[in-house]
């Protein structure tokens, strides 16, 4: 994993640094057993001061060589230290066009850092912190059990229907490239109408893994009934489509795989309507990955973005409940002192995965680089890469 590299640092550094002190040390984060644990012993018990001292110091010395991108759901411990923030289209975006960075650390999951891998140029080192961060949504469709799935559909309909296969990119590189390799193309969360629209000019129905939430909402939007879709239990046995019958599969314009974001499933209709009580005059936004009654129920549904833009855009006295992640709530409520921003849900729970990047793991990185080493590289192998960036192109091109 580690190797050696040939970059010619400044040594020497003066620096003044910022101080937060939001941070507990690495040794004592309740979870750490099950991080990645091959992180050197010094950086276990850094206070958040040496901690924030020493990566203002090691991104100093490191000046362009590196650039740090920071996902909205990012706590804000790391995400004060990325030089980009965004949403996983905004950094894959950025990811394609800046082709001059040679290391770019990713602070958010695993999906995210092999999408920036596969649109970056082959000199470029795309770097996760913690390989542990990963994303439970994209853990739940996997190449054998879409495979299998895209067999029995095709043998079955391939005479009579041409089936268009999307993946939402909370998704590994594997699933990117079978769309690449299927006439098939890539959606998030701020394109998937257009990303649909573009495979029904393609086809007659599309098949949409792994989040069926992002799916179904995609589908309502576009005027696409619930007659119309059909969800497919991956858990079936072989040759049981999804637990549907020919019939169903027939009349379905949209297939979706039965999976779903464990953060975002957490929104209900009580917390919208309890919202709704306390506050009459609230405005509920959320994000899709949310069910479609939760959907139904708000004012606005949209992506990280999306909803960064509705609170930031919204009037000054604005009451605010949204459905999404914590880390992104707390943050717009920060900086919309004059609205009052809050979660939907009481008994919030951040996405645990991506709080598995402490900013020990990402000065553990920078310094790494310091000496001339790169951990915890995220490489795509090239078959994989080929076709994956083929339907992350079309997604870049349809948006
Ligand atoms: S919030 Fe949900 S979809 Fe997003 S990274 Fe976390 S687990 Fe995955």
């Amino acid at each position: 994993m580690n190797q050696k590299l040939i970059l010619d640092f400044e040594n020497k550094i003066d620096c003044e640094v910022p101080m937060t002190m939001d941070t507990i040390p690495l040794s004592k984060e309740s979870s750490f057993s099950q991080w990645q644990q091959e992180i050197p012993k010094e950086y276990f018990n850094l206070t958040s001061e040496e901690i924030n001292y020493k990566i203002n110091t090691a991104k100093k010395k490191l000046g362009d060589n590196v650039i740090i991108l920071g996902h909205h759901y990012q706590r804000e411990d790391v995400i004060k230290f990325a030089d980009q923030i965004g949403d996983s289209y905004a950094l894959s975006l950025y990811a394609a066009r800046n082709h001059k960075t040679p290391f770019i650390i990713f602070c958010g999951v695993h999906f995210m850092a092999e999408a920036a891998d596969i649109l970056s140029s082959n000199s470029q080192h795309i770097l996760l912190p913690n390989l542990e961060a990963g994303c439970s949504l994209a853990d739940m469709a996997n190449k054998p059990d879409v495979g299998s799935a895209w067999n029995q559909l095709t043998k079955q309909f391939k005479e009579k229907y041409k089936i268009i296969p999307i993946t939402y990119i909370n998704s590994p590189a594997t699933l990117k490239a079978f769309c690449g390799e299927n006439d098939g193309i890539v959606c998030t969360s701020s394109n998937a109408d257009k990303v649909i629209k573009w495979a029904f000019e393609k086809g007659d129905k599309v098949f949409f893994f792994p989040d069926q939430h992002l799916g179904r909402n995609t589908s309502h939007k576009l005027g696409i009934k619930d007659e119309s879709i059909a969800l497919w239990d991956w858990r079936k046995k072989e040759n049981k489509l999804g637990g549907n019958t020919i019939t169903q599969i027939e009349k379905s314009k949209v297939i979706l795989w039965d999976g779903f974001c464990s953060v975002h499933q957490r929104f209900t209709i009580s917390q919208i309507n309890q919202a709704r009580i306390q506050y009459p005059k609230i405005q509920i936004v959320v994000h899709p990955e949310c069910s479609s009654e939760v959907a139904n129920a708000s004012d606005a549904v949209g992506s990280t973005a999306f909803i960064a833009d509705y609170v930031s855009n919204a009037p000054n006295n604005s009451i605010i409940g949204i459905g999404t992640e914590i880390n992104l709530v707390s943050r717009l409520a920060k900086e919309n002192p004059n609205k009052k921003v809050f979660c939907l849900d009481s008994v919030v729970c951040p996405c645990s995965t991506m709080y598995r990047v402490h900013p020990a793991y990402l000065l553990w990185i920078l310094e790494s680089l310091l000496d001339k080493k790169i951990v915890n590289k995220i490489s795509v192998d090239d078959d994989t890469k080929k076709f994956a960036k083929i339907a992350l192109e079309r997604m870049i091109e349809v948006s």
